[in-house]
């Protein structure tokens, strides 16, 4: 490469999918200054009047698009299936950024994390941002939850409504990119996913106190009764969906919250790659714990193409780091949601205009546009024809820095 600053860079792409919804792929040139894209040129031609000593990428025939965005991971969680250890501050740190490059390496160039504790987290944040080998992270640290509720050992416990508005002061003060909240149990012992978090007067006092600080609020959901509570609290994200009974018998499924999800307009971010992982690992889960990861996935894909059916709107996220959920499952999880209900086009979007969007950051990334933070990703083939072209990436760049 020619000479200049490090994420100032001139990009041929034979192929240029600014967005999922992009028809025709046609060539164009990308001038990134700063870190962001500030021209998009299209045709075979190299403008004239661009700067000639950028450093230059040709990426040849290769489809560019938008770098992908994971809505949900916990970066301070191995994804190994061992229980939550007892790491140091600086373990977690290293924990953090080891995920977060892997991210990274499967195109993944923001990740936001949905819980894990706050000192570590926004470490990682800071270091991850220094790092151009290393996805971006958007963060909300502990998640609140309520006394002895799911996810509690990360230190986000409230009592009350009044607790909580403090909390969410706090975390709004310490510069968290967003926030999140439990409405039902989930896989903490004492907290099983389908006994309920907080009362919606909770979840109500949740929404005001995020939306007074400008934050995006993500609430975990794992049974009917939890996504009625938070839809019905003016909720708009609402993580994982699922319809978890005491039986885990498939029949938690409740077509009059898939409606009111559909009608309230809320954005569901599925994870489904958690009971994926869970049943691919050899050495995974055994036993009755097992048994009853066999049961709920079928279960949990049926009730996502119901939800999809319904007209629910979603975001991709994988949960990575949660149980088995490695950093680079995104691919994975959007041929999931193909594969349940979705077009490739669907999901590509969710994993980039759509979740963005939900984020908060719909002018900002998922998308190569100008002023667009200069993420993208290149393939051989186009994801719109065949999402698997996202596992033989040919291209990475974050910020403008280029990965590979
Ligand atoms: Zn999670």
């Amino acid at each position: 490469m020619a000479a200049g600053t490090v994420n100032d860079l001139v990009v041929y792409a034979g192929r240029l999918r600014a967005d999922a919804w992009s028809r025709d792929l046609r060539p164009a040139w990308l001038l990134i200054r700063d870190g962001r894209f500030a021209e998009i040129a299209p045709g075979a031609d190299r403008p004239g009047d661009w700067p000639a000593d950028l450093p230059h990428l040709d990426l040849g025939r290769a489809v560019v698009l938008p770098g992908l965005l994971d809505s949900h991971v916990h970066l301070t969680e191995p994804g190994d299936g061992t229980e939550p250890a007892d790491r140091s501050v600086a373990e977690n740190v290293e924990l953090g950024v080891a995920n977060a490059r892997t991210a990274l390496r499967a195109g993944v160039t923001t990740v936001a994390d949905c819980g894990g504790p706050p000192e570590a987290v926004l470490a990682v944040r800071a270091r991850t941002a220094a790092l151009p080998d290393c996805a971006r992270a958007l963060v909300a640290t502990a998640p609140i939850t309520k006394v002895g509720g799911h996810s509690w050992r990360y230190g986000g416990e409230v009592r009350d409504a009044a607790d909580l508005r403090a909390l969410v002061g706090r975390y709004a003060a310490s510069g968290v990119d967003f926030v999140k909240a439990m409405a039902s149990g989930g896989g903490t012992p004492g907290a099983p996913p389908w006994e309920p978090g907080f009362d919606e007067d909770v979840l109500h006092a949740a929404v005001e106190a995020a939306a007074s600080h400008g934050l995006p609020l993500k609430v975990h959901c794992l049974s009917a009764g939890s996504m009625r509570a938070a839809v019905t609290a003016g909720v708009v994200l609402v993580e994982h969906g699922k319809f978890r009974n005491a039986a885990e018998d498939g029949r938690g499924f409740d077509p009059a919250v898939a409606d009111l999800l559909a009608r309230s307009g809320a954005v569901v971010c599925p994870t489904l790659s958690v009971g994926h992982h869970v049943l691919s690992v050899p050495s995974g889960v055994s036993g009755e714990a097992g048994a009853l990861w066999g049961r709920r996935h079928p279960h949990d894909l049926d009730d996502f193409r119901r939800l999809v059916e319904s007209g629910v709107s979603m975001v991709s996220g994988t949960d990575a780091g949660w149980r088995f959920t490695p950093f680079d499952a995104l691919p994975g999880e959007l041929r999931m949601m193909a594969g349940a209900g979705m077009t490739n086009r669907q999901a590509l979007a969710a994993a980039t205009t759509d979740a963005a969007t939900a984020l908060g950051k719909g002018d900002l990334i998922g998308r190569i546009a100008p002023g667009y933070l200069a993420d993208f990703v290149a393939s051989g083939a186009d994801p719109v024809d065949d999402l698997s072209a996202l596992d033989r990436l040919v291209a990475v760049a974050r910020d403008g820095h280029v990965l590979r």
